[in-house]
């Protein structure tokens, strides 16, 4: 028994993966019913609008929304060009939302507080499966609906819930008291937050890209204003893997973005102090004195401000009342977890994956995009196209299509080895001060002559397809799934 199939299925979210979501829906001629709780459409993207991001116009775009776009006269972007944030709002999420098939089914302005299933809590199996599922919202004027649906799909992201500076996960001593003069995610330093940084002395916390991105921002605000200084921090050690990625990445503006931060290291303009455990934060005048633990030893730091780009975690509360499993650790379902495990990987390889993956003990529910990762931080929207296309074929009774794969991803970034790679690796080669030569060298031409070889393909404890081989060869591995940094942001690592 299921419930009703005159009900719509709701999808929580209507950013990339939501609204490719409600363009499958709508594709397999099934019902959508979209949440938004901002006034448009991708409102998480358009709060980090002014940032390019690092996969071109071709991985960014959903098939089904792109036949949907198509169909009413829309011209898709050069494949190749790298949109900002904004773009990608203007150009596909705006007239995606706008779509004659999806406008009538979104609801925008609508935060869901709660989700459940009628008449049942978590506690109460009985006819469990056939009761609809309940969507409690809450409208622009605070007023508070419920709404009934025969499936669940949450695409809400993880934007709404930075993670705090502390190593430990929790805010340090004087984080929240000080809230005002500290930044959560990448603010627009050079734009219209400009006058809050500009000629002043920043503290960036964090090691993946959204924090590079920051750190740059600010050496570029230098230039206009030569008295802003930048201190970089991250929180463990190795930002090598970061900083390393350069040129074997096949996402190239993310490669470059690490050699620049290094060539800004090495002149000066930017500080790094890695790793640096932030432990007090208190109000000095207009700034603030950082007090902090680097290798042992106390350090003091005057700022005026501290952007914290520590990475973001899903926001389960609203789930309390449904039967979820998720990995201890990582907080994605335990199937897909070692497949981004940032303790486990470091290659930031994920294969394509699907319903199978995604499901939860309670039927009909699926958490999608960028929060069905949890905290890790690998998260590309290819992937979470193809967990749509997966789990909308699944809920429209095609079983085969849902287990099809249907995407190549990109690889991304960079094989870190702990020592020299095993003679018979094929993927790096040797290590030099621990990066495997491939990740060395000048040209990564294509996906099969590049470091790993993309994706593992089946097996969940390999790193990448050339650590699959090895492993199959009787091998350890090929030397690349080493200790990798959980330390990074949003944005994929
Ligand atoms: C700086 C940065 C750079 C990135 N660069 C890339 C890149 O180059 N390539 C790439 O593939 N990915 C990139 N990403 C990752 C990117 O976030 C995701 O790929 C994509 O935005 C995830 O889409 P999503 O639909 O899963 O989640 P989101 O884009 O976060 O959308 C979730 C939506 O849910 C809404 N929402 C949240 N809570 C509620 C609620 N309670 N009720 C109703 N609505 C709610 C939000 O307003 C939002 O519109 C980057 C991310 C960042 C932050």
């Amino acid at each position: 028994m299921t419930p009703s199939k005159t009900l719509p299925i709701a999808v929580l979210g209507a950013g990339p993966v939501g609204l490719a979501a409600a363009a499958r829906l709508v594709e397999r001629g099934l019902e959508p019913l979209v949440f938004e709780r901002g006034a448009q459409a991708g409102a998480s993207v358009a709060e980090w609008g002014h940032v390019r991001v690092f996969s071109p116009w071709r991985h960014n775009i959903d098939e089904a929304s792109r036949a949907l776009l198509e169909a009413e006269g829309w011209r898709e972007p050069d494949p190749d060009a790298l949109p900002t944030g904004a773009e990608i709002v203007r150009d596909y999420l705006a007239p995606l939302a706008a779509h004659p098939a999806i406008a009538p089914r979104l609801k925008t302005r609508a935060t869901v507080l709660a989700v459940t299933r009628q008449d049942r809590s978590k506690l109460h199996s009985d006819g469990r499966e056939a009761v609809p599922f309940v969507v409690v919202w809450r409208d622009a004027e605070g007023r508070t609906h419920r709404s009934l649906a025969r499936a669940l799909i949450d695409a809400s992201g993880t934007c709404t819930r930075p993670n705090p500076i502390g190593r430990d996960g929790l805010a340090v001593e004087g984080e929240v008291e000080n809230r005002a003069r500290i930044a959560y995610g990448i603010p627009d330093v050079k734009g219209a937050a400009r006058a809050d940084y500009a000629g002043r002395h920043i503290l960036v916390v964090g090691a993946g890209h959204s924090a590079i991105n920051v750190a740059l921002d600010l050496v570029g605000l230098q230039e206009d204003s030569p008295r802003t200084r930048i201190t970089w921090a991250t929180r463990g050690g190795g930002v090598g893997r970061l900083l390393g990625g350069g040129l074997n990445d096949q996402l190239p503006g993310r490669g470059q973005l690490g050699l620049a931060a290094v060539e800004a290291v090495r002149s000066g303009r930017l500080s790094l102090l890695s790793p640096l455990a932030v432990r007090r934060i208190e109000a000095r005048g207009d700034g603030l004195a950082v007090s902090a633990e680097r290798n042992g030893a106390e350090v003091a730091l005057e700022v005026d401000r501290i952007v914290v780009a520590t990475g973001f975690r899903p926001d389960l509360d609203p789930l309390r009342e449904l039967r979820l499993s998720l990995d201890p650790s990582v907080e994605a379902t335990p199937a897909l977890a070692p497949l981004i495990d940032p303790n486990l990987h470091s290659c930031g390889t994920v294969r394509p994956h699907g319903v199978d993956e995604l499901a939860h003990p309670e039927p009909g529910f699926y958490i999608v995009g960028v929060k069905s990762y949890g905290r890790a931080p690998t998260f590309l929207m290819a992937t979470g196209y193809e967990q749509v296309r997966s789990v909308v074929a699944e809920l429209a009774g095609d079983s085969v299509a849902a287990r099809q794969v249907h995407l190549v991803l990109p690889e991304t970034g960079v094989c870190k080895v702990a020592g020299p790679a095993p003679a018979a690796a094929s993927c790096c080669g040797p290590a030099e001060e621990g990066y495997c030569a491939a990740a060395r060298s000048e040209v990564a031409a294509d996906v099969t002559d590049a470091c790993c070889g993309g994706p593992a393909r089946e097996n969940a404890e390999a790193c990448c397809a050339a650590d699959e081989d090895a492993k199959a060869g009787g091998m350890a591995g090929c030397g690349c799934a080493s200790t990798a940094n959980a330390d990074a942001s949003c944005a994929p690592a």
